[in-house]
């Protein structure tokens, strides 16, 4: 069966065309990617910062998981995870989320943004899992992504934070990481994506997500990176780095 799913706007890459980031794409300004040792060194010295690193997003089992990062675009972990508490204390389950109906889901998740486009592809995504997954969550990435409201982001969270998978799935966060530090640099979250996955040492693969989206979380934020308190700051050729908190 072919569903036809709408283009997502790219939230990504906005900010850079707003002016509020730096952009990227610029050769003259952009220092050549870190090599193999300092790749190593660098993911070294965040698994030592967090060695079991976790998603902010809370979740029960693969389909919560599911449902809490398509609730997740566009708006904050924190709001996601106020309205999915009581929503997932009620429905955990494709069956019982259908049970409960769209307009009750659409209820529980009022005060994050979209939230009547995501109820919808709440509901709608459950009966699909029912109907063509036995109620169950795909490990596929193409069955994963022609789910409502589910892309390549959201399928690279699913495979890798639910089943272990290496995937890296590049948000805002990521694809600023990425291209500031060098790691991998390029203008789309999909070449990021392809050079991440191609470069990130075998030991750090499966965690490397979580690594990079917590560091540029609370870190080295879109703003202001908080170079001073940042472990990889001799490792990292950002030019523009913040020299102390005042
Ligand atoms: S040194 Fe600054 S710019 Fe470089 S990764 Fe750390 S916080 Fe980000």
């Amino acid at each position: 069966m072919t569903r036809r799913k709408q283009a997502a706007p790219d939230k990504i890459t906005a900010p850079v065309k707003a002016g509020l980031v730096k952009p990227m794409t610029a050769r003259a300004t952009t220092p050549e990617p870190v090599d193999a040792a300092t790749l190593a060194e660098i993911f070294a010295r965040l698994s030592a910062a967090n060695p079991e690193p976790r998603s902010d997003l809370e979740y029960l089992n693969p389909y919560t998981l599911l449902v809490a990062v398509v609730l997740s675009a566009q708006a904050t972990d924190r709001s996601v995870n106020l309205a999915t508490a009581p929503l997932f204390a009620r429905a955990d389950n494709p069956a019982a989320m259908l049970a409960l109906g769209e307009e009750t889901v659409r209820h529980h998740i009022r005060t994050i943004g979209l939230f009547n486009t995501k109820a919808k592809n709440v509901i709608a995504l459950s009966r699909i899992l029912i109907e063509e997954h036995g109620g169950e969550v795909p490990r596929a990435r193409e069955h994963l992504e022609v789910l409502p409201g589910v892309g390549k982001k959201t399928a690279s969270v699913v495979l890798n934070v639910a089943f272990g998978e290496p995937t890296i799935a590049v948000d805002t966060h990521i694809f600023r990481v990425s291209n500031r530090i060098p790691l991998a640099p390029g203008s789309t979250t999909d070449k990021v994506q392809a050079g991440l996955e191609a470069i990130v040492p075998e030991p750090y693969r499966l965690n490397a997500h979580h690594w990079l989206i917590l560091h540029g979380r609370y870190v080295c934020k879109a703003r202001k990176p908080e170079c001073w308190r940042c472990p990889i700051p001799d490792l990292c050729r950002y030019p523009d780095k913040t020299p102390g908190p005042a």
